[in-house]
This record gives structure tokens, C-alpha cells and sequence, in this order.
């Protein structure tokens, strides 16, 4: 039996994304990363540890999820995931496009890190090699083999779009093969190369999701895998007119670092210089206001100040003008497992 539930946000954990470079052999064409407002820098491990160390306080309560660009790309991720361990963060995770650079399974064991986090757009060559490049399917497939050989839990992450959504179903039989343990369905936004190219996206077959197919799609599929025993999780985007709206902002505790030294709370924001926190001299400290910090505030019957500032075509509105629906936090997901 499987029912999805809201994974409600909290203040008892925290995640900390760490972009510790951003830096990557490939160029999807969702990609979020923007140089110009995240950096160009590949961070020095002892920067890496110093900015660690800023988090450490409760640190067995927090997930750390290295990242990039891809972060394996890093020399020194090996260390940097051994001085995380000794800080004791509650679970390690390292997000990669499964190019696996640097030998680094051969450089970790099991226990040092809890899960590689794959990503693949597509349940076909054809279909993920059009969004992600040439040979990224074969790639990761083999890395994702490699990774579960060697005694690694892993996890994948696709990022729905009107170019693969078609294929998502498809991602069952490829998982069970696998042998991955996790499925993260992600929605394509309007983020840094997805906004910066929208009409070459667009001529390519990219695109945002109709409310209703997203509806008549993801939560069916996600149930039908949830079945075999593999745990998936996907964004809850739309709220139905009885369920409250929260922004994690304000009631969770999310970081995303990037290495120009920026740390964001919320992920819509991190195309723009509004930032909350700022490493300065390897301290934390608040950066200057405005900032995103504001916008958290802001009540409106849309929901999501955000979505409604940079990517509004998710709304809809009634005749007398009140919107049709709330647009959920971005953070705010479903879970669906096995009971
Ligand atoms: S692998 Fe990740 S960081 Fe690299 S281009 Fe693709 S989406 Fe961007
Ligand atoms: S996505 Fe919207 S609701 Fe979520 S943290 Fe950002 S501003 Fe708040």
C-alpha cells in the first residue's frame, strides 16, 4: 500500500547544499548554475573545511549534499567528505552527473557517504543524451552500475520536462535493473540556462509542465514505482484550496552554498543577488538588506512570492481575479513508500 504524504517542513534538521565548485564537463540544457551569480571558483579544501566547520554546531542533525557543477571534478571531495564525517554530519550525500571523476569510489568506502545521487533526464539514450549531451546516458548508467557493485546506495534524480515526461514510467524497469534505492523527480523551472535560453529551449522541446499533466502524470507514476519497494519523492508545486501554505524560508532550514561565498535559503532566489548569508573571512554572517529574507514575508493569495515574480505563467486566475489555486514552496515535497 502506498499513500503519498507531505514531508512536512521542520526546524529539527537542516540540509546544506554545497556547491563546492561550478565547474562541469557537461551543459544540459535545464542546467541551474550561473557563474555570473554563483562564481566561478573551485573552493580549496581548507576553505571547504573552514565553511564546514560553520555548520557544525548540532551537526548529527544535518544533511550535507556536496554538489557543483560537478563535484567530482573536485581533487580533494575525498577529503572534504572525510572532514565532514569527522564533524559529524547526520548523512553525506555527493549529486553527480556520473562521470565519477578522479577514481573517487575507489577513494571512498560505503560507510563514508550515504548515498550517490545520480542524474538522468531520460529512460533512453535518444531522450537524455538531447537534454543532458552525447554519451551522458551510457556514462551514467555505467557509473550507477559501478557504484552499486562496489557496495554504494544510490539514488537518481530526473527532472520532468514536456521533452521527457513521456519516458518517466519508463525509469522503473531501468531502476529496478539498476538497483537504485531512491527516485527524485524534480520539475523543470525557469532557472539560469532554462531562462537565460528560453526560446532555444523551447525550439529544442523543453518546456514547463501543464498544471494538469504534471497532476495526471507524476503522482500516478510515482505510486506505481513506490509499489516495487524503490522510495520516490517529487515536488508538491500546487496546493489544494484546504492545505496551508508555508514558505521554507521561514519555517525550515535549507542553506545552498556556492562558492563565490553566497548562501542562499531559498533556490528561486539564487539567480539574483539576494542572498541572506555571506561568508566573509570564512565567517557566516547576514548579508545587506533587501534581500530574499524580505520576500519571505510576503503574504499573497498566489502563495509562492517567488514563482510569482519569475515564472507567474505557473498561475492561473478567476474571472474576479483571485488565483485558481496556491503555488506551493519549491522545497515542499511529497514522499511516496512502501508501507
Ligand atoms: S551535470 Fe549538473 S551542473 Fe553539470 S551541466 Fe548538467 S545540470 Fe549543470
Ligand atoms: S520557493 Fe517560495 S515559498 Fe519556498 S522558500 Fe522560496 S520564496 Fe519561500
Amino acid at each position: 500500500m502506498t499513500l503519498p504524504q507531505t514531508v512536512a517542513f521542520t526546524r529539527n534538521s537542516a540540509n546544506i547544499f554545497f556547491h563546492i565548485l561550478t565547474q562541469c564537463n557537461l551543459k544540459c540544457r535545464h542546467c541551474y548554475i550561473n557563474p555570473v551569480q554563483h562564481g566561478q571558483n573551485t573552493l580549496p579544501l581548507s576553505t571547504i573545511q573552514a565553511w564546514l566547520e560553520a555548520f557544525s554546531e548540532n551537526s548529527h542533525t544535518k544533511n550535507l549534499i556536496f554538489l557543483g557543477g560537478e563535484p567530482t571534478l573536485h581533487p580533494e571531495l575525498p577529503a572534504a567528505i572525510r572532514h565532514a564525517r569527522r564533524l559529524g554530519f547526520g548523512s553525506i550525500t555527493v549529486d553527480t552527473n556520473g562521470y565519477l571523476f578522479h577514481d573517487i569510489l575507489d577513494k571512498l568506502y560505503p560507510g563514508e557517504v550515504e548515498v550517490f545521487s545520480f542524474s538522468l533526464d531520460g529512460a533512453t539514450c535518444e531522450t537524455n543524451d538531447r537534454i543532458r549531451g552525447d554519451g551522458t546516458f551510457d556514462t551514467c548508467v555505467a557509473g550507477i552500475r559501478e557504484a552499486v557493485s562496489k557496495g554504494f546506495d544510490t539514488s537518481l534524480i530526473y527532472t520532468v520536462s514536456s521533452a521527457n515526461i513521456n519516458e518517466l514510467e519508463e525509469m522503473f524497469p531501468l531502476m529496478k535493473n539498476l538497483g537504485v534505492g531512491r527516485f527524485f523527480i524534480q520539475i523543470i523551472g525557469l532557472r539560469g540556462r532554462s531562462a537565460s535560453q528560453k526560446s532555444d529551449t523551447a525550439s529544442e522541446g523543453i518546456l514547463q509542465i501543464e498544471r494538469r499533466k504534471w497532476l495526471d502524470t507524476v503522482p500516478r507514476i510515482a505510486r506505481m514505482i513506490a509499489e516495487s519497494g524503490i522510495t520516490v519523492s517529487y515536488p508538491k508545486v500546487f496546493l489544494k484550496p484546504d492545505e496551508k501554505f508555508e514558505c521554507a524560508g521561514l519555517v525550515a532550514d535549507n542553506y545552498f552554498i556556492f562558492p563565490n561565498g553566497r548562501v542562499y535559503r531559498c533556490p528561486l532566489c539564487e539567480d539574483f543577488p539576494i542572498h541572506s548569508l555571506a561568508f566573509k573571512e570564512n565567517q557566516l554572517v547576514p548579508a545587506a538588506k533587501l534581500n530574499e529574507s524580505d520576500f519571505f514575508q510576503l503574504n499573497i493569495p498566489e502563495g509562492c512570492v517567488m514563482n510569482k515574480l519569475i515564472q507567474p505563467q505557473n498561475l492561473s486566475y478567476r474571472k474576479d481575479g483571485t488565483p485558481e489555486y496556491k503555488i506551493a514552496c519549491c522545497l515542499l515535497k511529497e514522499e511516496v513508500k512502501l508501507e
